[in-house]
Parts: C-alpha cells; structure tokens; sequence
C-alpha cells in the first residue's frame, strides 16, 4: 500500500501537470552495420536489415 496524500490535489492541478507530460523523442541513429547504415531508433534492432550492436538480431524484413 502506498501512503495516501494528505491533501487531495485538485483536477485542474492533476490536469495541467499532465498536460506538461510529453513522450519522450525517439532517439534515431544510424544501423550499426555499416553495409546497411539506416537511421533507425536506437536500443532497437534495424527494421531493415535486423542488425543490433553487431549481430544479427532479427531477421532483415527485406532480402
Ligand atoms: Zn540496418
């Protein structure tokens, strides 16, 4: 159980603290193999070819 608020914090205050929350930018980089070179998200395997931190992580979607 975790402790409860001594105060209860209004809707508006609930409201506009949430309107301030954004999802984070998709940091993009580029594939680590270098035969590939796509800019794809980072910590993801490359959706082209399946690369990820030198191996092979998935299969390439595309021959
Ligand atoms: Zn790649």
């Amino acid at each position: 159980m975790a402790a409860s608020g001594f105060r209860k914090k209004s809707r508006a205050n609930t409201r506009s603290r949430r309107a301030q929350w954004k999802a984070p930018m998709p940091r993009l980089g580029r594939c680590s193999n270098p035969a590939c070179g796509e800019l794809k998200p980072q910590h993801a395997a490359c959706p082209s070819c399946g690369h990820y931190k030198g191996r092979q992580a998935l299969r390439p979607s595309k021959p």
